[in-house]
């Protein structure tokens, strides 16, 4: 009976080193994890020490893992105590934040201390299926819209974007549906007000949204609908019907003087004239999108320049119609 195997598996939002962990009944016991390693919990027979291995590892003891409730409850003393120090009314209670959620403008920062685990099954696409959305996110210099145009633009039979609505007038060369949606302001308000866009921002006094139905569409027509959005909307796109596969796009940013004079020569590099502070920029910009966002991200794709960084997406796109992903249980039911 013990020989049983367990089907529960978690993905890890957050890093665990027994070793600094003074809480642990036994430091050797622990088993450390990184943020989006997949554990398979053998045991939740004690409430605040689960058994778990990692998937992938050799390693076939299993190790102790601080359970859900006790790391919720550790994040939430750790806030706690932070913002006591700080500002009384810095948090929420936990039950008007899961009463809002399925609001998008519920801040992702106050959610942060319910990042511990999420329950993940196997997934593959089965033929009959609609493809699975994919969302680009990228920090500062990424430029995930020239990637994801080239990628279509060679295949456009499998892969296509969502058309966007926008305000501004048409041109000439334009048509109705393909490059975009044209509407009048009232009508994009009305939507906007709706809910039916995933993002939409101003630009040069007019306004650009994404809606949910021109994703729809694209899926309808059996294509794989890439979009590259905000990261912000990352949380209005998980759900059961798109089962988003989410690809951060870094750019590589080169550290030191050498590198960077290298990037700036004629002919090296894409980024042109760059300064530290640009640099700078990117690496903080980097830093901030995997902060906040790291734990909804599938893929991390790092740009060295457009064409390798397309050969790659290319691959990671026909790997997601063949083999078997990790996704959220509430998405397979
Ligand atoms: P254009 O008017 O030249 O076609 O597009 C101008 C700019 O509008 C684009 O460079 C892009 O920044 C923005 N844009 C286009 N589509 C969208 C969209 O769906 N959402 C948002 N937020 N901006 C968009």
């Amino acid at each position: 009976d013990k020989l049983k195997e367990s089907k529960v598996y978690m993905r890890a939002m957050f890093d665990y080193t027994p070793l600094e962990d003074k809480a642990t009944p036994c430091q050797e016991a622990g088993l450390p994890f990184k943020r989006g390693d997949i554990l398979q919990v053998v045991s939740q027979d004690d409430q605040t020490w689960w058994q778990a291995k990692r998937v992938g590892d050799c390693n076939l003891r299993a190790g102790l893992i601080p359970s859900k409730q006790f790391q919720e409850r550790f994040v939430t003393c750790f806030l706690d105590f932070v913002s006591a120090g700080l500002r009384r009314s810095f948090r929420l209670s936990r039950k008007d934040r899961r009463d809002s959620s399925g609001e998008a403008s519920v801040s992702d920062q106050n959610d942060t201390e319910f990042l511990t685990y999420e329950e993940v099954t196997r997934y593959q696409q089965k033929p009959n299926e609609r493809p699975r959305l994919v969302v680009l996110i990228g920090s500062l210099g990424a430029r995930i819209n020239e990637l994801k145009q080239k990628v279509i633009a060679e295949n456009p039979h499998r892969y296509a974007v969502a058309v966007p609505h926008t305000t501004r007038p048409k041109k000439s060369h334009e048509k109705e549906g393909v490059e975009y949606h044209f509407v009048t302001k009232q009508v994009f308000d009305a939507d906007a007000q709706n809910n039916k866009f995933i993002e939409y921002g101003e630009y040069k006094e007019n306004l650009y949204g994404t809606s949910i139905e021109a994703i729809r569409s694209v899926q309808a027509k059996n294509k794989m609908c890439l979009v590259d959005v905000q990261p912000e909307a990352l949380k209005a796109l998980r759900t059961a019907e798109f089962k988003p596969y989410v690809i951060f796009v870094k750019p590589r940013i080169p550290e030191s003087h050498r590198r960077r004079s290298a990037a700036t020569s004629p002919g090296g590099g894409e980024h042109g004239r760059i300064t530290e502070e640009d640099l700078q920029e990117m690496r903080l910009s980097a830093q901030q999108t995997d902060q906040q966002y790291g734990h909804l991200v599938d893929r991390v794709l790092i740009k060295e320049d457009t064409a390798s960084a397309c050969a790659e997406l290319r691959s990671i796109l026909e790997r997601l119609e063949r083999e078997t992903f990790w996704v959220p249980v509430s998405w397979v039911k």
